[in-house]
């Protein structure tokens, strides 16, 4: 039967199913189809995994029972830093290229409970250390609206995966935008949750402070699915939350003028808007902006003083951390062993050829502002920004229920334009940086096109919200796509 991927969401496919207008088997064999056509061009995946149908196989008998939960059967793909037991999770690194998972990541395990089916695992940046998916070892991912330009990274397999209609909905994680920037320059849903929503159990470090797993979908409501499956406290991730945790009623956190009501305040950091962003996506954000007064939404503009810290901000804290994650690659532990002359040479020698350019910037950088001499002036300067800046956010939420800004400063950029400069790709994550540094969940959601050099290239809008509003950005976000 021809089933039409293109229209399909996670609900509509879940309706499809339990009324057997197809069976898991046919729609995975759909999904396998097109990325067998597409995937050679687009590098989305790094394994298409062999035993997809012997999973809607299994999907199918549960359907057939009754059993049918809302992701039964519903093929979805993985990025490669994510443990699923048994198969590889390379990270996109020459470090861990025939490493094997020994245990499934808690979200994983959730997975399999919810009965989807793994298609395949995604490229990344190494380590997730990137924002194009150039620095994977296994080659970049292009952007299926225009396979010049990059599908933005770390997360630049999933995001495209989803985009190319290779797949209902995606795993990713973001550190600094790395689920929320590749949604936008695919066009996609993209979900990072709060800091501890969803557990770590399993995704290979990269800064544990600021690593967050979470869903990379087509509407909103797929990406809400997707997140409700997979939240929650788990005894193997320490900083993981209850659901319930900040779910004090919503009224509490209002100021008198807006207690009680809908969320219905957007927030908009106007001073943050003005250098380096370019014109057509500062074009969409006022639409937006316009699109939601329309819709009775008040826009407010708020003061976040210190915003204009946070990029540096993270660049201190996220090599720092980094940098103590990666100590464990030393070649004995996990992946690459390359002898050397001596124990300490052959861990020279590993971690020479393990890692790419990136990793290794990051590695220094992060030794350098913990080393005796200027770990104050560096990292714990740092760290007194972050507050700072997360008590300013608490201060805004005081009024705004949401905070808006633009996903990335611009559309999707062309294949090797920012590779040489470490520095310009790293300033394409100064609006999303922020919430990983305060710890509050943010959605980007598609928000337009560009035309360039003929190709459409999506646009994204972000939304922050407070500290366990996840809700709220759904709530806001389905209104503003107009999803049912
Ligand atoms: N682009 C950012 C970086 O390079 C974000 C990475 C991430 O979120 N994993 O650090």
């Amino acid at each position: 039967m021809n089933i039409d991927l293109k229209k399909l969401t996670i609900a509509t496919a879940a309706a499809h199913l339990k009324a057997g207008d197809f069976t898991a088997v046919e729609l995975t064999q759909a999904y396998l189809d097109l990325v067998a056509a597409k995937n050679r061009e687009v590098n989305a995946y790094l394994e298409v995994f062999t035993d997809a149908i012997t999973q809607a196989r299994a999907a199918d008998a549960v359907i057939k029972d009754g059993r049918q939960g809302p992701l039964t059967g519903i093929p979805c793909a993985i990025k490669d830093n994510i443990l699923i037991q048994g198969r590889l999770a390379s990270a996109a690194s020459r470090m861990l290229q025939n490493y094997r998972a020994a245990y499934d990541a808690t979200v994983i395990a959730k997975l399999k409970e919810a009965g989807v089916v793994f298609l395949g695992r995604t490229n990344m940046d190494e380590f997730a250390m990137g924002g194009s998916t150039e620095n994977s070892a296994f080659g970049l991912t292009k952007n299926p609206h225009d396979l010049s330009r990059v599908a933005g990274g770390s997360s630049g397999g999933s995001a495209a995966a989803v985009a190319m209609d290779g797949a209902l909905f995606a795993l990713g994680t973001d550190t600094g935008g790395s689920i929320r920037q590749p949604a936008s320059f695919c066009g996609v849903v993209g979900l990072k949750p709060t800091y501890g929503a969803v557990s770590r159990y399993g995704a290979i470090a990269m800064g544990s402070s600021l690593d967050q797993i979470g869903p990379l979908a087509k509407t909103v409501a797929d990406a809400e699915l997707v997140f409700k499956a997979i939240r929650g406290r788990d005894a193997f991730d320490s900083t993981t939350i209850d659901e319930n945790t900040y779910n004090e009623p919503y009224a509490e956190h209002r100021t008198s003028k807006t207690a009680g009501r809908k969320p219905r305040v957007i927030g908009v950091p106007r001073h943050f808007l003005k250098d380096g962003v370019d014109a057509a996506v500062l074009g969409s954000f006022e639409a937006a902006l316009a699109s939601f007064e329309r819709k009775g939404y008040e826009i407010q503009e708020i003061a976040l003083p210190n915003i204009s810290a946070a990029l540096m901000v993270y660049y201190i804290i996220m090599p720092a951390e980094v940098s103590s994650n990666m100590a464990r690659y030393d070649g004995v532990k996990y992946g690459l062993h390359i002898d050397g002359k001596d124990g300490i040479d052959d861990y020279f020698e590993t971690r020479g050829a393990g890692f790419g350019r990136e990793v290794i910037r990051r590695i220094l950088l992060g030794t350098y502002v913990l080393s005796s001499g200027y770990y104050d002036a560096y990292y714990n300067r740092a760290n007194a920004v972050r507050k700072m800046i997360t008590d300013e956010f608490h201060k805004a939420f005081e009024s705004v229920d949401v905070i808006a800004t633009p996903t990335a400063p611009g559309p999707a950029f062309k294949i090797g334009e920012k590779t040489t400069d470490p520095v310009a790709m790293y300033l394409e994550d100064i609006f999303t940086v922020t919430a990983n540094i305060t710890g509050m969940p943010a959605i980007s959601l598609p928000c337009g096109t560009v035309v360039r050099e003929g190709a459409g290239l999506p646009i994204g809008l972000q939304l922050t919200a407070g500290h366990g509003h996840e809700q709220r950005l759904f709530d806001i976000g389905r209104d503003f796509l107009n999803e049912e």
